[in-house]
């Protein structure tokens, strides 16, 4: 079966209102990611979390579904139904209409609670005149029982054995129907829900709905007073039981004296329900008096619709009960009385003890440490739902809350981390920024090198000398206009389509003698310079040079056949293109390293070997 109550997580905000009005902390909060859950076995049904809760996240076990699958079996149903509709239903003029909705909606029989609740309280009068000394808890309230099986298990035997009157009217009706019948209470406690469960036998209730739960029903089939005739409550009618649903009413359906110098029993209802099993704890034995609590009176009680004024609805119920008064027939409620004098009202509780054992001390001193408390203290703001600071830590260790509820934590966290926030934005702002300046810095610098390659790759096509750069597997890296000119046509038209013969194989370019002194010089890492090569009917001068170790190399290689003079004017024009472009090749160098100053290297090599040739010829 579900549980009575749950927290719907897409609807909860995480306010934790609802575990600040539990009043048994029955509602846990393990982190501040997962929303808060209720604890079935610590409930009470008490229904306040759900009455607090705004965004209406605590939904209520549906039996109303349950009941019209009920009303269509072949079986009679019978409905139990509790004196609180007149607070509860005041758009319906008269009771009678009432009952006859009921039946339009497919009861067979319609009984009143008020009649069980007359036998119970001639049971408590009775209770009380024989007690000798021993005082009583009423258990007519099913969150008062729950709260003392659950944490006040010290008590039971003080809760009064009697059933409550539901449950002695479910008694009346199966002696009247027999056992084949199903019984509804219709109730103003979401708390009804549980509690018939534990009732068996001929005090058997089939299901309760709740007053909410009817209204949706008679919406739901169209059912209006307007349209029906006057019908009564099957018999046996209930006299001053009527009055149940306001805290005393029990005791003046007794007849109880009510006294304050004789009555002997105190009535206490709402949240002071809890205090006052306290007091009865403690001090039972000055106080000599029996209790009839009520968490909330039936007439304002949870399956009851919201923001109904308490006032109003006790004025409409005392007119209701005198409505019924006034016709009844008191000889025939006196005889149904004798008639059920002799019906078994017993009940028995189970303790079902929920209390959590204290955390150890240095736990607990620690947690106020947390919570920036240096000591235990019996005080606290409340914000979190526990009394005390000292409260609020137990609950803690006994996992039940976190130190996020508190305020004062939270605030104090919030502040730490808005801190650490903002240090981490500066830090991250500085970052941006160097990683914008270095991103700017080197954008500078590839453009610099793309206009210093661009530069050298000019050079090396205006250079008269031939220039070839390969890798270690010979394809080609650069070449110059020199360099394709003396391969001859077919390379020129390579040359167009791939320019620069770029990742042409150097091998099936030249012949055997020329390429090896290129894998020679990869291989050793040895420059080769002024090597003579008879090429095609030429004398080719090569030199062969190192430009990144095993990797690549280059080559500048003279035609050694031109003309003297032609070889002069190469030497002029370069000696003037090196002495213009002197500066840029340092730069160049500085900018694209080792490749810029082979070049430069290659350029030179080329000059210096111009001038030996002619010196030597001029000796
Ligand atoms: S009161 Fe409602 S919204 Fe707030 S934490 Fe509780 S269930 Fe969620
Ligand atoms: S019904 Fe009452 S006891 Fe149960 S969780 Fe809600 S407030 Fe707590």
């Amino acid at each position: 079966m579900e549980p009575l109550l749950k927290i719907n997580n897409e609807t909860c905000n995480a306010c934790y209102a609802c575990v600040r009005a539990c009043p048994v902390k029955a509602i846990r909060v393990q982190t501040e990611k997962v929303k808060p859950e209720i604890i079935p076995d610590r409930c009470i049904g008490c229904g306040s979390c759900a009455a607090a809760c705004g965004p209406g996240a605590i939904e209520i076990r549906n039996t109303r579904d349950d009941l019209i699958p009920l009303l269509k079996q072949e079986k009679k149903v019978a409905a139990l139904v509790d004196p609180s509709i007149a607070g509860e239903f005041p758009d319906i003029t008269d009771y009678r209409k009432f009952v006859q909705m009921l039946r339009t909606l497919g009861f067979d029989r319609v009984h009143e609670v008020a009649f069980g609740v007359d036998l119970v309280a001639r049971a408590y009068k009775d209770l009380f005149k024989k007690s000798r000394g021993k005082y009583y808890i009423m258990s007519n309230d099913p969150v008062t029982v729950s709260f003392i099986e659950k944490y006040k298990t010290g008590l039971v035997p003080n809760l009064a054995p009697i059933l409550p009157p539901v449950a002695a009217a479910a008694k009346v009706i199966r002696s009247i129907t027999g056992n084949d019948v199903i019984l509804v209470y219709i109730s103003p406690l979401i708390a009804s829900k549980d509690e018939i469960l534990r009732f068996e036998g001929d005090s058997q209730i089939d299901l309760a709905i709740t007053f909410v739960e009817l209204r949706e029903l008679f919406t739901g089939a169209n059912i209006h007073e307007t349209d029906l005739e006057f019908s009564d409550f099957n018999a046996p009618l209930g006299y001053k039981g009527s009055f149940f649903p306001i805290a005393n009413g029990i005791i003046q359906a007794a007849g109880i004296n009510e006294e304050l110098h004789e009555t002997p029993v105190v009535t206490i209802e709402g949240e002071g329900m809890i205090d006052a099993i306290k007091e009865f704890e403690d001090n039972i034995g000055a106080i000599k008096s029996h209790f009839n609590l009520f968490y909330k009176e039936f007439l304002m009680g949870r399956g009851t619709s919201m923001g109904g004024k308490r006032i109003l609805r006790r004025s409409q119920l005392i007119k209701y009960v005198n409505k019924r008064l006034k016709i009844l027939d008191l000889d025939a409620w006196k005889k149904s009385m004798d008639d059920f004098s002799d019906l078994d009202l017993s009940r028995k509780f189970k303790a079902d003890d929920q209390s959590l054992p204290k955390p150890p001390e240095n736990k607990l001193n620690k947690i106020l440490k947390e919570l920036d408390q240096l000591e235990a203290t019996d005080v606290g703001c409340g914000a979190c739902g526990y009394a005390s600071c000292t409260d609020f830590a137990t609950a803690i260790a006994q996992g039940l809350a976190i130190p996020e509820m508190c305020n004062t934590f939270s605030s104090k966290n919030r502040q730490d981390h808005i801190q650490s926030l903002t240090i981490s934005n500066e830090k991250l702002g500085q970052a941006q920024e160097a990683l914008r300046k270095s991103e700017s810095m080197a954008q500078k610098e590839k453009e610099a090198a793309r206009e210093a390659s661009e530069i050298v790759r000019r050079m090396l096509h205006k250079l008269p000398s031939m220039v070839v750069i390969c890798d270690q597997q010979l394809k080609i890296i650069q070449t110059n206009d020199s360099f394709i000119e003396m391969l001859g046509e077919d390379a020129k038209e390579i040359n167009e389509v791939v320019p620069g013969l770029a990742g042409a194989d150097l091998k099936t370019l030249l012949p055997y003698s020329f390429y090896n002194l290129f894998t020679y010089v990869l291989a050793h890492n040895e420059s080769i310079t002024n090597r003579d090569i008879s090429h095609e009917g030429k004398i080719l001068n090569v030199s062969v040079f190192v430009i990144e170790k095993n990797k690549t190399v280059g080559a500048v290689i003279r035609d050694m056949s031109a003309p003297e003079v032609q070889k002069e004017e190469v030497v002029k024009r370069l000696t003037e293109v090196i002495d213009k472009n002197l500066s840029l090749v340092q730069q160049i160098g500085f900018i694209m390293g080792e490749g810029a100053s082979e070049t430069e290297r290659m350029l030179n090599s080329i000059i210096e070997s111009y001038k030996l040739k002619k010196e030597l010829k001029d000796k």
